[in-house]
């Protein structure tokens, strides 16, 4: 039986989210999204750099399912960064999805040293656009994305409500724990992307002994694992068996010693992007 997270301010989220970066605009997307209401997601992961809010938005409303059933997350773009361009780029988000609100917004990526001098003025101009929207009633709750726990302490210096999300890489040989153990003990729900490290966890020969023990695939193994780490991993597919079979991961329970092989795997399958160091 699916379990729901709670956030801070008691709003559930369904704890397996449907991912779709790289999911192609167009009847693709439509497809795929609501394929997946119809096998059971009553969650939505998508941003506006992905490029496909409209066809999500389409495959929301083709599925006819009650909106008030559905959690739909999208994510303010890093060229959209600052207060008036991130209220701006909400309403686009919210005209291309043709939603009359949303019930996650992130911000993407942080402003970082890196990149930009005043990177903390930046994500804190961007914080408080995000907070109005959330006192606005346009949003039902409000979060961050690939921020490691130094840009949440920056940011939540002073701010007037806490990010109730970060959402982060995450999956089998990149487990940030740090970054997880900060967001927990801070009451921040985090959120796995790429929680099949992009398709990269497939093939791997510890996971494949894992997944055998209990009669199930590598990808259902990497979102049980997640789940039992109390992080909602958020898988992608456009294919409707796996569509399936990535839900279907409330029928049994790793081993405590299963779930401490797969934490203790090395460094691997990891996209390379780290927010201190990207140049987008
Ligand atoms: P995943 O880690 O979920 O892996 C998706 C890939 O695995 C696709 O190639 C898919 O193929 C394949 N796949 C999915 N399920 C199965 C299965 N059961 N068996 C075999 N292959 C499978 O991908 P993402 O990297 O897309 O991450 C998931 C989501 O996280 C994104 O879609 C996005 O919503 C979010 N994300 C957020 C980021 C951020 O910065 N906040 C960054 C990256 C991702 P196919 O589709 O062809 O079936």
């Amino acid at each position: 039986m699916e379990k729901q997270f709670e956030l801070e301010n008691s709003v559930h989220i369904p704890s397996v989210g449907f991912g779709t970066w790289q999911t192609p605009d167009g009847a693709t997307a439509v497809d795929a999204v609501r394929c997946a209401i119809e096998t059971g997601y009553r969650h939505i992961d998508t941003a506006a750099v992905y490029g496909n809010e409209k066809s999500v938005g389409e495959g929301i409303a083709r599925s006819g399912i009650d909106r008030r059933e559905l959690f739909v997350t999208s994510k303010v773009w890093n060229t959209e960064r600052g207060y008036d361009t991130t209220l701006r780029a909400f309403d686009k988000t919210l005209a291309d999805l043709g939603l009359e609100y949303l019930d996650l917004y992130l911000i993407h990526w942080p402003a970082t040293a890196h990149r930009f001098e005043d990177w903390q003025r930046i994500n804190a101009d961007t914080w408080r656009a995000m907070e109005k929207l959330y006192h606005d009633g346009r949003v039902r709750a409000i979060g961050v994305s690939n921020f490691l726990p130094h840009h949440l302490e920056a940011l939540m210096d002073g701010a007037e409500e806490q990010p109730s999300v970060n959402q982060i890489e995450f999956h089998p040989g990149f487990m940030q724990t740090e970054c997880v153990n900060f967001c927990k003990s801070r009451g921040i729900v985090v959120e796995a992307w790429s929680p099949l490290g992009t398709g990269r966890m497939l093939n791997n020969e510890t996971l494949k002994t894992v997944a055998a023990r209990y009669r199930k695939s590598v990808a259902q193994v990497c979102i049980r694992w997640a789940l039992q780490h109390e992080v909602l991993p958020l898988p992608k597919s456009v294919t409707p068996s796996r569509i399936r079979e990535n839900l279907d991961v409330f029928d049994f329970e790793l081993s405590s010693v299963d779930m401490l092989t797969i934490d203790r795997m090395e460094y691997f399958g990891g996209s390379g992007l780290n927010p201190d160091k990207i140049d987008f």
